[in-house]
């Protein structure tokens, strides 16, 4: 039995690649210095991989900063305005990815969006009516050859062209059809020029089956891989799916002459069924079966028992995604060894795959009877007090009263803010200084006096910049912070959390996902401290800053022994506590962000309320069901693709949201109007995740754009997401912008800016 995996961690055991790459964004380092520090680490992971006895790498899965940008930039699926501009190849692609404005011009970044259902992003090509599809990049090539100079075969990784299409965004009235004979002719190139050089497979990643799809999807794959399969120049293709099972496409795919197609056995529900109805006798399986996604054992005898019933001859063993969604490894973990023998990151999935296989062609019995022992041991104590708690929960306790209208006008009297308020998303920039501040704390290099008195500091130097700009409604900062999900974690019972498990959530920004290990319960008091101490500094509204129970799920490993509902109201409960304590203490507006919400939305569209909005909604219900009328409930969430679930976000029932709409564009607005969207909304006026400062006129022109569509009486002013990331000197300009115009918008509304709402 041989093994494989369908990408790894490029990142960097220590995060190598983030600090290169921002050096190099710096001007620290030159271009020859990064792609000097990148070889070296793909070097490494390729021996690591060949070391711990993988039989087939993959190659071409490492990236600058997203596998979709550099397909697309292979592919010259490039905007216009950057393919002129007067930059190196390296500063395009970076100019793509993160926005550009200096000599060379003024470009806005490419739509950046959430990777299927993780917390990775891509970015979204754009096909336009200039775009020339043919083969101008060479990092496909070159690092195969990089392997092939090591000694190491390895299997080119491709986005391929269906998935491609279907996460690109389309100019003027252009569609995916128009680009399918370009694509075929580039990607039959590709293949040409991959088997000259020597390779033997091509793996085409295309994640976009799992979805459902249409017999028009249908058409369009068969479009393009007919074709494309009746001139493979002699190399093996491999369809690569992950995050689901392929149901409406599986008839299809192994009717065509792949040589080998990957499938999700963790996710894909329905993967097995499908496997079992027939395997084609000339196809490689390659079977996921080690889950890509979460740090978790994997249990062989469950794995085995579905290998087993495979009706398959030729079985590579697999992952069930890339492991870039999962933590380099458990080396540089100080778990105690009951805790630590319970995981396994990357590294150690690696040799999951060889134990499975070793087991499989019957060479060692040990292997099993230990994994065996792992999982018969009884890991944690139960709260069983909370299971009866959760069990007795009614309708009552998710149901927020008065209603929503009722709610907004008693609000309107006891905020008494102006029309169009302005806002933040809560966090400003983590600068050095604070970081280095929270880090010697926790080190305990300083008192807690001293840490108390520096975010006391920092807290007051904001709220008075706030209030010199004149922002209406002030944050606290959320200095104390390092991350949304890991802050509130750390203060409840359950938790657990690693030194090293870092994930890619975008480029060269990563996560440390805080681990679910046990029932969840609220040890003490979270963000009442900060928040209260804010509100004490100032007469105007500071806003109370949460996470809410379906984002800190999301963002965490779950457990497997547990259901996603059951962890998600367990969360609900400490959360609620937190809201009541902060109303308690008389903040007066508290945001529950939902960053995450619609990350865990399954692919499906036929499982979107049973296997998740029916418990996730009423999570969020739950956690503010009980506050006062007055008191005003917001909520943030990161992106703004919800179109399709407008009615579930309604029925959280907040009071104000904020999301992103700047960054992609203003159509959901739409919707919001045609589905008679009750709460108030924050549709983010400039994009915070690019170091770009919006001129005044600019972001003027958004909410007028804006104003067309939406009530002025229903509208805030806020920018699309949390300012934790961005510099000091960007931040304050962009916000004195933003306040700039919603001032200069209020006076041409011609209503005065102390008017009740
Ligand atoms: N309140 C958080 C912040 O401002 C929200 C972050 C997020 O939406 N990702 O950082
Ligand atoms: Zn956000």
């Amino acid at each position: 039995m041989t093994t494989t995996i369908i990408g790894f961690p490029r990142i960097g055991e220590h995060r190598e690649l983030k600090f290169l790459t921002e050096k190099y964004f710096h001007h620290e380092i030159d271009e020859e210095k990064l792609q000097a520090g990148a070889k070296a680490l793909r070097q490494k992971h390729w021996q690591q991989l060949h070391t711990a006895g993988i039989d087939y790498l993959p190659s071409n899965d490492f990236s600058f900063y997203d596998q979709t940008l550099d397909t697309a930039f292979l592919l010259n699926i490039i905007p216009e305005e950057v393919s002129q501009l007067e930059l190196s190849d390296l500063d395009k692609y970076f100019a793509l990815a993160r926005g550009y404005q200096g000599p060379a011009g003024d470009i806005k970044a490419l739509p950046m969006k959430k990777w299927f259902n993780t917390n990775y992003h891509y970015l979204a090509p754009k096909f336009e009516k200039q775009t020339t599809i043919k083969v101008r990049g060479a990092k496909i090539f070159q690092e195969f050859q990089e392997a092939q100079a090591l000694g190491i075969d390895t299997r080119p990784v491709l986005i391929g062209p269906f998935t491609l299409l279907s996460l690109g965004e389309f100019s003027d009235d252009l569609q995916a059809q128009d680009f399918v004979p370009a694509l075929i002719t580039a990607y039959q190139e590709i293949f040409t020029k991959l088997k000259t050089l020597g390779a033997d497979w091509l793996q085409l990643d295309e994640p976009a089956l799992v979805k459902d799809l249409t017999p028009a999807d249908l058409a369009l794959f068969s479009a393009l891989y007919e074709p494309l399969l009746a001139q493979k120049a002699g190399l093996k293709l491999l369809l690569q799916t992950y995050f689901g099972d392929i149901r409406d496409a599986y008839e299809t795919v192994i009717d065509l002459p792949f040589d080998g197609i990957g499938l999700d056995f963790v996710e894909g529900l329905q993967t097995l069924e499908l496997v079992k109805t027939g395997f084609p006798a000339d196809k490689t399986l390659f079977a996921g079966i080690v889950n890509g996604k979460n740090i978790w054992r994997n249990n062989y005898q469950k794995s085995l028992a579905i290998l087993q019933q495979l009706p398959v001859e030729d079985l590579v063993l697999s992952t069930s995604c890339s492991l870039l969604h999962v933590p380099y490894t458990t080396a540089n973990e100080n778990f105690e060894p009951a805790i630590l023998e319970h995981f396994a990151f990357a590294t150690e999935k690696l040799q999951e795959l060889v134990d499975l296989s070793e087991i499989l062609s019957g060479n060692d019995s040990q292997l099993l009877t230990q994994n065996q022992a792992l999982f018969a041991k009884k890991r944690i104590q139960e709260n069983t007090a909370l299971a009866t708690k959760i069990a007795n929960l009614t309708e009552a306790d998710f149901t927020r009263t008065p209603a929503f209208a009722k709610r907004e006008s008693l609000q309107a009297q006891a905020l008494n803010l102006p029309l169009l308020p302005t806002t933040t998303i809560g966090s400003f920039p983590q600068t050095r200084e604070v970081k280095q501040a929270r880090a010697q704390y926790k080190r305990q290099e300083i008192t807690e006096t001293a840490y108390d008195a520096f975010i006391a500091n920092q807290i007051n130097d904001w709220l008075a910049w706030q209030t010199e700009i004149g922002l209406d409604v002030l944050v606290h900062g959320e200095f104390e912070r390092n991350d949304m999900v890991e802050y509130f974690g750390q203060n409840l019972a359950g938790y657990l959390f690693s030194q090293n498990g870092w994930v890619q959530s975008y480029g060269t920004r990563g996560v440390k996902p805080p681990i679910i290990w046990g029932d969840i319960q609220r040890e003490q008091a979270i963000t009442v401290k900060w928040s209260a101490y804010a509100q004490s500094q100032t007469d105007k509204i500071v806003k109370g800053m949460l996470t809410g129970p379906v984002t800190i799920l999301n963002w965490s490993f779950p457990r497997e022994d547990l259901s996603l509902k059951e962890t998600a109201l367990q969360l609900a409960l400490a959360i609620q506590d937190e809201v009541l304590d902060l109303e308690a203490q008389g903040i007066r507006i508290i945001q529950i962000d939902e960053a995450a919400l619609r990350e865990k939305l399954p692919l499906r569209k036929s499982d979107w309320y049973s296997e998740y909005l029916d418990w996730a909604i009423p999570a969020f219900r739950l956690v503010h069901s009980q506050v006062q009328p007055t008191t005003q409930i917001h909520t943030h969430m990161c992106y703004s693709q919800f179109t399709d679930i407008i009615q579930a976000i309604d029925d959280m029932d907040a009071d104000v949201i904020s999301f992103e709409a700047s960054r992609s564009n203003l159509e959901i607005l739409d919707e919001l109007k045609a589905q008679h969207f009750q709460t108030q909304v924050g549709p983010g006026v400039y994009d915070i995740h690019s170091p770009r400062v919006p001129s005044v006129a600019e972001i003027t022109n958004t909410i007028e754009e804006i104003l067309a569509k939406v009530p002025a009486n229903k509208l805030w002013i806020n920018p699309d997401c949390g300012l934790k990331t961005r510099g000091v000197p960007e931040t304050k300009a962009s916000l004195t912008n933003l306040t700039t115009a919603a001032k200069e918008i209020r006076t041409k509304l011609s209503a005065p800016v102390t008017s009740r709402r």
